[in-house]
């Protein structure tokens, strides 16, 4: 048998749609606009277009889109005065600033300064807390999104067997919060782990957030198991250019899974819709409005 294709493309547009059509009803019967500001600095080419497809999908969303590009070498000081300065301006209800930092700035100081409450990224050590002590939280975005992925198989996670396999504060640690809160068993895995295969043939879902190619093997998985590729790695094509392969080994996994997300065209595509659906959240409770219905 082979594993249905869990299409994060279409997924997404639906959520998107979802925003919009809130966006559209939070501006008309409450006049606000959900503003998100987006700082870049430096020129990585990987995070400019990131930057340029959230800028893009908020705009399409209704949503106010401000971009702030710094220089590589500009002073940790200035960084976090307008990290501050967004905090300020009520017309900003969402704050990303986009990882990773050039070398010699502090991230986690960057990610302090932001308001816990326009912490649309879900990194501030407030919302980290809140989530890890099951409380409402800005919750990052790619984490959100594999869990909606995995619902879109499973109406319910409860009781399920999930094993992350990574423990990044970006994606695996929060991962494994939402899991709880969904009441799934969860194992956290990592690069001290033992026997791996083992500790995921026991998983009814495997969440990948590792960062190596093809890691995880087709016979690692429990025939019919969902599985949810976290990775993003590019590796040199044929035709002298490159090509996109998650942390599953995708061939082999579509024999024994039940279901799979590709990569590209899985998670990566719920990552901006999520950074969508945080911004109106934040909006909303920023300004006393019940909780948007996405
Ligand atoms: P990261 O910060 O480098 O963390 C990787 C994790 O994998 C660590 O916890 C590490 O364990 C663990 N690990 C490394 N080698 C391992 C091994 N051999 N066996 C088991 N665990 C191992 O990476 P990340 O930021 O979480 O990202 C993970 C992947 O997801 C990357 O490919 C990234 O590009 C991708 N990603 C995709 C999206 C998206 O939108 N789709 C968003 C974010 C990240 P230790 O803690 O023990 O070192």
């Amino acid at each position: 048998m082979t594993a249905s294709v869990i299409d994060g493309k279409v997924i997404a547009a639906e959520l998107r749609s979802r925003v919009a059509a809130e966006v559209a009803r939070v501006k008309a019967d409450h006049s606000l606009t959900p503003g998100l500001a987006v700082v870049l600095v430096g020129s990585d080419p990987a995070s400019e277009v990131y930057v340029r497809s959230k800028h893009k999908q908020t705009q399409e969303a209704g949503m106010a889109s401000f971009e702030h590009v710094l220089p590589a070498d500009v002073a940790q000081a200035d960084l976090i005065a307008l990290v501050q300065k967004l905090n300020a301006d009520a017309s900003v209800h969402g704050i990303l600033v986009q990882l990773p930092l050039p070398k010699g700035l502090d991230t986690q100081a960057v990610i302090n300064a932001i308001n816990p409450a326009k912490d649309v990224d879900g990194l501030h050590p407030v919302n980290a807390g809140r989530l890890a002590s099951g409380m409402d939280a800005l919750s990052p975005c790619t984490p959100l999104g594999c869990i909606i992925l995995a619902k879109s198989v499973h109406e319910k996670l409860d009781g399920m067997n999930a094993i992350v396999i990574g423990r990044s504060n970006l994606v695996g640690r929060p991962l494994v919060q939402l899991l709880l809160n969904e009441n799934a068993t969860v194992t956290i895995a990592h690069s001290r782990s033992r026997d791996l295969p083992k500790l995921t043939a026991q998983a009814d879902l495997v969440f990948a957030a590792v960062g190596k190619s093809e890691m995880v093997r087709g016979d690692w998985i429990k025939p019919g198991a969902t599985v949810i590729d976290v990775g993003i790695n590019r590796l040199p094509a044929a035709d002298g250019k490159s090509k996109l392969v998650g942390d599953v080994a995708y061939q082999e996994a579509l024999k024994t899974a039940g279901a799979i997300t590709p990569v590209p065209g899985g998670v990566g595509q719920m990552t901006v819709a999520c950074l969508l659906v945080n911004t109106l959240r934040a909006a909303c409770a920023i300004n006393g409005l019940k909780a948007p219905a996405v």
